[in-house]
């Protein structure tokens, strides 16, 4: 491993304990990655060590930045949550087999909580490529649907990625008009229609993605087509 010194340039508090880190070189230019991608980022610990953890990039290799979404819940989260723009980080990577294939006719992205983070990567890549595209994401509470004002926006610019946000744990806000309930086989199926030649990328909690697999793999979907990333 080799940990570059990378300098915080922004931090946006996405919900009350999800923020946005993006970040630059303090040196040279970004690393070259694909969308899935994820990266090692290392702090001192506080004992005179670094420890490090993974964590996917959010931003789309286009921009300017390398973003990571993370949720404020553990050790490495409660040093990040330390920190201030002008702070120093170190990285190391891309690293990862969660990619986007190049066999894909249609996608469907599916992520709880912070697992937006590597899908909005590859929703931003797949838009580009203008292959149809779906967006399954459900959180919690609402505040939870993390880069929910974007996707909404994006499925509004583009009519061939379509966003289903779903609230799976509180009483949904009024008006509410998207989902409710975590997302399962059934309403996979009542929104798609068919799972016929689509290819499933899963991001979020083991119990939810390996849920979800068992589920698309017992309703016929090619082993190759589900793709999962499992955050533990
Ligand atoms: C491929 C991948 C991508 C990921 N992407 C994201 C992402 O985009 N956003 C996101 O929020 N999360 C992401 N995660 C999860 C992330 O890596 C962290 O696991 C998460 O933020 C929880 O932090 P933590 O591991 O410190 O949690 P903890 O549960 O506190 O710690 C986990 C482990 O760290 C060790 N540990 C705990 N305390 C200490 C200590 N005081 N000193 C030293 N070691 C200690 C323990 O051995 C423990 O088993 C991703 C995980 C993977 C595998």
């Amino acid at each position: 491993m080799e940990f570059k010194p990378y300098r915080i340039v922004e931090i946006v508090n996405e919900a009350q304990d999800v923020r946005t880190f993006k970040i630059l070189p303090v040196k040279g230019e970004l690393p070259s990655y694909q969308p899935g991608h994820f990266f090692l980022l290392q702090l001192p610990d506080g004992t005179g060590k670094t420890t490090h953890r993974p964590y996917s990039a959010a931003s789309h290799p286009d921009q300017k930045e390398l973003w990571f979404c993370v949720k404020n819940k553990g050790f490495f989260p409660s040093l990040l949550w330390k920190l201030n723009v002008g702070d120093l980080i170190g990285l190391d990577g891309p690293y990862g087999l969660f990619l986007l294939s190049k066999d894909d006719k249609k996608r469907v992205f599916i992520g709880g909580g912070v697992g937006i983070s590597a899908l909005r990567s590859m929703i931003l890549q797949t838009i580009k490529e203008n292959m149809p595209c779906w967006l399954f994401h459900s959180a919690h509470t609402k505040e939870g649907l993390v880069y929910f004002d974007e996707m909404q926006k994006l499925s509004a610019q583009h009519q061939n990625f379509v966003f289903f946000p779903s609230i799976s744990g509180e009483e949904a806000p009024p008006g509410w008009q998207g989902l409710k309930g975590r997302i399962s086989l059934q309403s996979l199926l009542d929104k798609l229609g068919t799972l016929e030649g689509m290819s499933f990328y899963l991001c979020g909690s083991k119990e939810m993605v390996g849920a979800l697999a068992s589920s698309l793999a017992s309703a016929g979907v090619p082993k190759e087509r589900i793709k999962k990333d499992e955050w533990g």
